[in-house]
């Protein structure tokens, strides 16, 4: 598809973007090749005044930001100061802790005669940075604060339905001091993806995306083999036990599956209720989702979004029949819907059995899954019951119980008492078919890096 601005609340084609030519993916290679040679000899604390700067022209304007969110993905407003301040965070942690985060480990060696040693980390080179729609700055920051900071240069490849949000994170960097050439956005095709891969001053690639995204750029990546990082769909459990605070436990139920328009990777897509509290949790649960409001994302009275294009509401409607046709029942909320936009009513899929390839898909949007869990145990095993394992939440008042069973959850994060957060300071990512490596904190800062040994043995030490 080809780069182009597309309002998800009018469906009207604002702007396209022609592809990039051959020409420009190679002159943004050997720049970016370039700003490397120097950008790894610029010091920590130089890093981290550019990283701070970004971060503070995102709060500046952060008006200007959000708006850009809202006008090509279709996102609340409120939402789309949220995910700016999200991304300024993101940097400013960057900016604090870099000098920390990438200091040499002394190693505590058995025998002096093994000198002294340490790990020393340094960057890599250029990176390709493949990231989705969904969170179009959280996503790039999320990946170019460490990776920058790192001294790494970036290319971006955003997705092709934000193009004018992928620019602004390129002019961002620029305004904040980033050298010409040190991070660069680029419109290519997926053949010029693949290009891009293959090009041997490319070090590694960090995709955030779709299973099948991720399974052809990670080949592609392993071919020549080159170091990836996969941040690819889920489908999160949100257990429910028995002696849950109901009242607090449903609205975080009805935020945790419909922020973002339920276009999240970690929404709570899997409702796993005890058995005991299940039919009042489904009554209050269908309450709470008929408050929603569906409307104009800038009016602060709409509380859910549309998605972000026509194409996304019309395939998650496919899926949702499927799913019926395989056995599920599915209750849509009548919320009233705007005339134009890409808007999807909120639904409800239940008896979702082993059987239906719905209790193992991932649908991005507004419709939730609820599973009744014969007992605690019941819970863990259909939480386990998912190809994939980003993230998870488990709701009862009794918060050991709710890490025992978090602890039994195999997924990258799970939350007790509270839908799977995203925060500048914690870490981000998953297991099993959601992917591999870490974003954020010190885990993703130290994806990109050369963990270099060197050792000073004792001239005057033995033969
Ligand atoms: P997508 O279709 O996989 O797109 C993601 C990015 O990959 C886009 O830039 C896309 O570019 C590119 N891409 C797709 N196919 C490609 C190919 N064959 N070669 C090269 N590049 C390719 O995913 P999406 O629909 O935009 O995003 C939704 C998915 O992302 C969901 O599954 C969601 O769970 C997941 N996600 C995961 C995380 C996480 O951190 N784990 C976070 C957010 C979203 P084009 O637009 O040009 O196709």
């Amino acid at each position: 598809m080809a780069y182009a601005t597309i309002n998800p609340f009018t469906n009207e084609e604002i702007e396209d973007f022609p592809y990039a030519t051959d020409a420009e993916i190679d002159a943004a290679l050997d720049k970016a090749h370039e700003a490397f040679l120097s950008w790894r000899e610029t010091s920590l604390p130089e890093r981290a005044k550019i990283m701070q700067q970004a971060a503070d022209i995102l709060r500046r304007e952060s008006d200007v930001y959000s708006k850009l969110l809202v006008l090509e993905m279709g996102k609340l407003f409120s939402e789309a100061k949220a995910e700016t301040e999200l991304s300024a965070a993101i940097f400013e942690y960057y900016a604090k802790n870099v000098e920390s985060l990438l200091k040499d480990e002394v190693l505590p060696v058995a025998n002096p005669a093994e000198g002294r040693a340490k790990v020393i980390h340094e960057p890599l080179g250029v990176l390709l940075a493949v990231e989705p729609w969904n969170f179009p700055f959280y996503q790039v920051a999320r990946i170019i604060a460490p990776q920058l900071s790192a001294g790494n240069t970036v290319l971006l490849k955003h997705a092709s339905n934000v193009p004018q949000c992928a620019a602004a994170m390129d002019k961002l960097m620029l305004d904040a001091g980033l050298p010409d050439g040190a991070f660069r956005n680029l419109y290519p095709t997926h053949a010029q993806v693949s290009r891009i891969i293959a090009d041997p001053r490319v070090c590694g690639v960090a995709l955030t995306g779709s299973e099948g995204a991720g399974s052809k750029v990670a080949s592609e990546a392993g071919l020549v083999l080159k170091k990836c990082t996969m941040e690819l769909g889920g489908a999160d459990a949100f257990i429910v036990l028995e002696d849950a605070d109901l009242d607090k436990t449903v609205e975080w139920a009805v935020f945790g599956r419909h922020w973002n328009a339920g276009q999240v990777c970690v929404s709570s897509k899997r409702m796993i209720i005890a058995d005991s509290i299940y039919d009042e949790f489904l009554t209050c649960y269908k309450a709470g989702i008929a408050k929603l409001k569906m409307g104009d994302p800038m009016d602060p009275a709409t509380t859910l979004a549309p998605l972000s294009s026509q194409g996304a509401a019309d395939s998650l409607k496919k899926q949702v029949e499927e799913a019926v046709k395989a056995g599920a029942k599915a209750e849509e909320i009548p919320l009233e819907k705007p005339e134009t936009g890409a808007f999807f009513r909120p639904v409800i899929l239940t008896g979702v059995d082993h059987k239906n390839p719905a209790s193992r898909e991932e649908f991005f949007g507004p419709v939730s899954m609820l599973f009744r869990a014969k007992d605690e145990a019941d819970a863990v095993r259909i939480a386990n019951d998912s190809p994939y394992g980003l993230g998870g939440s488990v709701f009862t008042r009794d918060e050991e119980r709710g890490e025992k069973i978090a602890r039994q959850i195999y997924t990258g994060m799970v939350y007790v008492n509270h839908p799977t957060m995203v925060k500048a300071d914690l870490p981000f990512g998953g297991v099993q078919r959601s992917g591999f490596g870490r974003e954020l904190i010190g885990l993703g800062i130290k994806e990109f890096v050369n963990h270099k040994l060197i050792d000073v043995v004792d001239i005057n030490a033995p033969f």
